[in-house]
């Protein structure tokens, strides 16, 4: 049993680094004071599992649907949006 405790050996500290379960992705998460979102493996996750993600309090850039102001764009810039298609 205390040899398990010693393969951490990258550092010295109190805290005991272990590797959890991300609650929202089943991911291996580091449970350590590096890692801000723990017991998630990220913010992102934590988030979601906050209901922040749904609640559109929170914007991360991730891939988003074509916006319409690049429509908008093309028609300003003189161009006319009905060639395009
Ligand atoms: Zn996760």
């Amino acid at each position: 049993m205390a040899g398990a405790l010693l393969r951490t050996g990258r550092r010295e500290s109190k805290f005991q680094v272990m590797n959890v379960k991300c609650p929202t992705c089943g991911k291996s998460a580091e449970y350590s004071p590096e890692n801000k979102s723990r017991p998630f493996c990220s913010e992102r996750c934590k988030l979601i599992d906050l209901g922040e993600w749904a609640s559109g309090n929170y914007a991360i850039p991730v891939q988003t649907p074509p916006e319409p102001e690049e429509f908008e764009a093309a028609l300003e810039a003189g161009n006319d949006p009905g060639v395009l298609h």
